[in-house]
């Protein structure tokens, strides 16, 4: 189906999920994000926030591990226009992207794999979940598209540590 929209960059065909994506807010460790400050760092026009459209995750991943969602997703194996968000240019009108409160160490600009354990428990069963829903999806890290850090581990790696088996593992 073909859906007009006023931004033409999701005047698209919907396609098949081909990624999940996986990110740090890059904030400081032990630091809580709320899906208000992800809108207003996403959705408010420039120099205050970056000015899209939508925000760059389906799901935000607290530090207790709960898992709050930030776009409606009718969870079939379609991106639908309206279930896009803007994690990573290029791939988003095919990916699924979620995010993780922190990835910064306490000085708020090293790296670091600041996930709480209730974060990696939350983040594994949710990716395991998504693949058995997606059995096509390869599991990817932000950094695997862009030149950052995030999400400050290696994604790969640690797919392959919970289990996930190569034809769900992104590799570029
Ligand atoms: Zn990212």
């Amino acid at each position: 189906m073909i859906l007009l929209s006023p931004n033409p960059s999701i005047t698209t065909m919907s396609q098949n999920i081909k990624y999940l994506v996986i990110h740090c807010t890059a904030t400081r460790e032990f630091s809580e994000v709320t899906s208000d400050q992800i809108r207003h760092w996403h959705l408010d026009p420039p120099p205050a926030g970056r000015g899209w459209k939508q925000v760059g995750y389906t799901h935000l991943i607290h530090l207790n591990g709960s898992i709050e969602q930030l776009v409606p997703n009718n969870d079939d194996n379609i991106v639908d226009p309206w279930e896009i968000t803007n994690g990573v240019a290029g791939i988003n009108s095919v990916s699924v992207h979620i995010v993780y409160a922190g990835g910064l160490a306490a000085d708020g600009k090293k790296a670091k794999d600041t996930r709480t354990k209730a974060q990696v428990l939350a983040m594994r069963n949710f990716v395991l979940q998504f693949i058995l829903k997606h059995p096509e999806v390869k599991v990817a890290g932000h950094y695997q598209f862009a030149p950052k850090a995030c999400p400050s581990f290696d994604v790969t790696f640690w797919c392959r540590l919970i289990g996930i088996k190569s034809q769900n593992i992104y590799v570029p």
